[in-house]
């Protein structure tokens, strides 16, 4: 028998692999508001980002976190991101890498330092993981600005953030021959703990994957 051939036996719109749809949920644009609305300083928007981890937790659908990325000068949001990493089945899927990928596709280029667009910057409220760290770095952002830091995080928590630099802000503050990126800490930090602590009390699901139950102590946070 002849094996078939089972993509030109497909349609041109038949897919061989599933395809990969990252959806925020309706309540992110609740919170958020339509896209280019104004936030003008720092804690406003670090606010509506700590707001999109509280609203997180209170759905119970998502980890803990809540990124943007604004336009530094003018304070308009360019995309919001929530961790998606339960609800969607995929690990990357932390609120900063969210906000990242949407504002690419809300500014049509893979690259936010393009010539053509403003300065961006990420707020978080919480440390970029090891993960996160790699997509700032590598995304055009100009600034990061957060809450919470790493050690909160691990801290409050129990997630793990991964083998960070030690000097992480000094790698990204002076990297030539890529243009620096300013780090902006302890916004609002307070706030943002006290949603890693709510989290925690409620007994929210640490997913370090690969860690089992074992690796979840939460009486030892
Ligand atoms: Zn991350």
């Amino acid at each position: 028998m002849t094996p078939t051939n089972t993509i030109t036996e497909r349609g041109p719109t038949e897919f061989v692999w599933p395809p990969i749809t990252l959806r925020l949920p309706n309540w992110v644009g609740e919170e958020t508001g339509p896209p280019g609305g104004r936030f003008p300083t720092v804690e406003d928007r670090m606010a509506l980002a700590i707001r999109l981890a509280e609203r997180s937790v209170e759905e119970g659908v998502g980890a803990p976190f809540g990124a943007c990325v604004f336009e530094i000068e003018s304070g308009a949001l360019v995309a919001p991101g929530v961790n998606l990493v339960m609800r969607e089945n995929c690990s990357p899927a932390h609120g900063e890498t969210l906000a990242i990928m949407g504002a690419q596709q809300a500014v049509g280029t893979f690259d936010l330092a393009a010539d053509r667009l403003p300065p961006l910057e990420l707020v978080t409220s919480a440390q970029p993981c090891i993960q996160c760290f790699g997509n700032v770095w590598w995304s055009g952002v100009k600034r990061v600005v957060m809450a919470a830091s790493a050690a909160d995080v691990e801290r409050l928590t129990n997630f793990r953030e991964g083998p960070l630099p030690a000097k992480w802000d000094s790698h990204l503050a002076a990297r030539p021959p890529l243009p620096p990126v300013e780090v902006v800490q302890g916004i609002l930090r307070e706030r943002a703990c006290a949603v890693l602590r709510r989290y925690h009390e409620l007994g929210g699901f640490i997913y370090n994957a690969g860690a089992g139950d074992k690796a979840l102590p939460h009486d030892e946070a």
